[in-house]
């Protein structure tokens, strides 16, 4: 008889992040970047779970699917989305998956786990001190120890395994004064879902459904829209706001293209996760009884027009809206939501609607899938948000975050996971720099936390850049042309994008044939290694990988034709250049430029190109 040879690894990082969804990606590589060596431990072999190919859900965010632009997600977020617009025009997910592949794979402080479930952790006295791990491909299991872990599983399994405060359901009204929150707690909680993608043949085809398609009527599905054709209207008068509603597509967002996000259900019991197989199940039965109905049951109420539509893809993996909520130092509510609450240890903001949804998702089937409290501009979100209140030395990032669940209806979003994410990376290199706690960075170093976040092109409503450290801070800016509002000086007020008719930037008068020239004049020698400029995009312009035919057709090709391609950085010392950096093709917002120390005492930044506008804008200029 052959005995089994054990397998088995001890490992130590820095910093753990369990999940490998966006917020879990920006927390590992956000880590790494600020110094930590970090460990992402991910179940799946793509990143970005519910981002990903396997799930595909598109990513949104606070500028509300364009209504404020101004306020996109910037950061390493926009940074991922910009590589993969660079080489993916034709939005597949697999090249999505490969850029964040790519991405994780190119940071010398990261290692990836992937295919690796973390299965239980270990704690002595409020702190985790390991997590078990069994990665299914190699036959392998690990035992990785750390300082500081993240959980950004999702549904708050770290924390569930360590023994973390959490919540589920719905809050009453009492406990924070909420309006949409309901008069008694509740165990309601929106559903999982899969997605489905039709395509056109443009011959009729013929579709026999599974065994297992559970049937679905006209009359169940009156108040989804669901035709390829579209050729469908749903009755929308039983909620506040139903023009804003068909404008932001929350009753569909298109046709069959992109799937149905209300093919969602909730399961019974007391508890989502461990229903999730179950839900899975029935949620492919539906699907296909779904897909049966489109093409072989119009039941002479409308054309369906789905007569050439078959099924190219079908999604295996629900994902998850809800579960568990991990309860940090505070709980942000749909209060702070709603006032647009400016918090002093802001380290996030969000701005997309209080998006709940019918409790039994598609079972409720008289009821409209969604009931979205819409509002203007943008709340903040506070670094106690982000840490357990009871495991010392945990973080938390993306949906399970301390939020009401009023407030996760609006936090959820992925845009918001995502640059909360790469703030809790930051916090934990800054953490595992200190030799502290999470808890313990508050109150002295969050100011450094914030100028950090800036600093990596994040956005904080209402904070400048104050960095003591930028030393382009005290130079004098001038150029060689600039247009009315683009004053050169604007690259050192603080805020390194456009808000309304406030430009925060340089714009140039055209790019003559020798560029145009940006001077940044020091006021005397200074020793510099580094140079952060932040161009131009335009916000208005979406950039995301998507499946929606009509969110692709709001696309441009190629990358933002506002961002500057090719340009020339000299640094001088009395007059003489000391050092030259060309940059060509570049389709980047942030630009970092590392070099040797170069004591100088001026730099002309001379843009010879954009990818396509006739200006050239840059937002910030930072010298180190
Ligand atoms: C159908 C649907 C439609 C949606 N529509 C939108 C939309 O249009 N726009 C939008 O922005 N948001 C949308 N959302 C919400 C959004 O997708 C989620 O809230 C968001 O993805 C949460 O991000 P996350 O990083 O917290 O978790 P996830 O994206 O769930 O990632 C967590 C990852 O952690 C991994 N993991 C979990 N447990 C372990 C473990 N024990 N060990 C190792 N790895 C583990 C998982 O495999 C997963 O990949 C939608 C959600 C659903 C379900």
């Amino acid at each position: 008889m052959r005995r089994m040879k054990e397998r088995f690894e001890e490992k130590a990082y820095d910093v753990i992040v369990v999940g490998g969804g966006m917020s879990g990606v920006c927390a590992a590589i956000s880590a790494a970047r600020h110094g930590a060596q970090v460990a992402l431990i991910h179940a799946r072999p793509m990143l970005g779970g519910n981002a990903s190919s396997e799930i595909r859900i598109h990513i949104s965010g606070a500028d509300q699917s364009l209504k404020q632009p101004d306020y996109a997600e910037g950061g390493l977020l926009y940074e991922l989305m910009l590589a993969n617009k660079h080489c993916n025009d034709q939005f597949s997910y697999s090249v999505w998956d490969a850029v964040l592949f790519d991405a994780a794979g190119k940071e010398p402080n990261l290692r990836v786990y992937y295919n690796t479930t973390m299965y239980d952790a270990e704690v002595e006295e409020d702190v985790i001190t390991a997590v078990l791990c069994v990665q299914e491909t190699t036959e392998m299991r690990f035992r990785f120890t750390a300082p500081l872990f993240v959980d950004s599983t999702g549904n708050g399994t770290l924390g569930y395994y360590a023994g973390a405060e959490f919540r589920i359901g719905s809050e009453a009204r009492a406990e924070f004064g909420e309006p949409g929150a309901p008069e008694e707690a509740n165990n309601e909680r929106m559903g999982n879902s899969i997605l489905l993608r039709g395509k056109d043949m443009g011959k009729p085809m013929k579709f026999y459904p599974p065994s297992f398609a559970i049937p679905l009527s006209e009359k169940q599905l009156a108040k989804r829209i669901h035709c390829p054709s579209m050729k469908q209207t749903i009755d929308c008068s039983d909620i506040p706001d139903p023009e804003e509603f068909r404008r932001t597509s929350m009753t569909s967002t298109t046709g069959c293209d992109y799937g149905y996000w209300w093919m969602e259900l909730a399961g019974s019991g007391e508890d989502i996760v461990t229903e999730y197989e179950d839900i899975r199940d029935n949620l492919l039965g539906y699907t296909y009884g779904l897909w049966d109905h489109i093409k072989n049951g119009n039941e002479g109420v409308h054309d369906h027009g789905s007569e050439n539509f078959v099924l190219d893809w079908v999604g295996c993996l629900p994902g998850t809206r809800e579960s568990r909520r991990l309860v940090g130092d505070y709980i942000l509510t749909e209060n702070d939501i709603l006032e647009h609450r400016q918090f002093e240890d802001a380290v996030c903001y969000g701005g997309w609607c209080v998006d709940i949804h019918t409790p039994n998702g598609l079972l409720d089937f008289d009821k409209l899938p969604s009931y979205p409290g819409f509002f203007e501009g943008v709340y903040t979100i506070p670094y106690r948000c982000y840490y357990s209140k009871n495991i010392r030395n945990m973080f938390m990032a993306g949906r399970n975050i301390s939020t009401s669940k009023r407030a996760l209806c609006s936090t959820r979003i992925i845009g918001t996971c995502a640059i909360g994410g790469e703030s809790v990376g930051i916090a934990a290199a800054l953490c595992a720099k200190y030799g502290c706690q999470p808890r313990d960075l508050a109150p002295d170093h969050i100011g450094e936390l914030q100028q950090l976040i800036l600093r990596a092109d994040g956005f904080l409503p209402n904070i400048a850049n104050e960095d003591a450290n930028d030393l382009a801070r005290d130079a004098v800016f001038t150029a060689s042309s600039s247009r009315s509002g683009g004053d050169p000086m604007q690259v050192v007020n603080g805020v390194s994008r456009k808000l309304g008719e406030d430009w925060n930037g340089w714009v140039s008068d055209g790019i003559s044939e020798n560029g145009e020239t940006l001077t940044m004049t020091l006021p005397g020698e200074r020793t510099l290694s580094q140079l952060r400029l932040t161009f131009w995009s335009d916000f208005r312009y979406p950039i995301r990988v998507t499946m929606a035919p009509n969110r692709q057709r709001q696309q441009r090709a190629g990358v933002p034709a506002e961002l500057v391609k090719d340009y020339t950085v000299r640094l001088m010392r009395n007059r003489e250049v000391v050092k030259e950096i060309t940059v060509k093709d570049n389709y980047q917002r942030l630009n970092v430029l590392d070099f040797e120390d170069i004591t100088c005492d001026r730099a002309e930044i001379t843009v010879h190109s954009t990818n396509g506008h006739p200006d050239a804008v840059i937002f910030e200029v930072r010298a180190y």
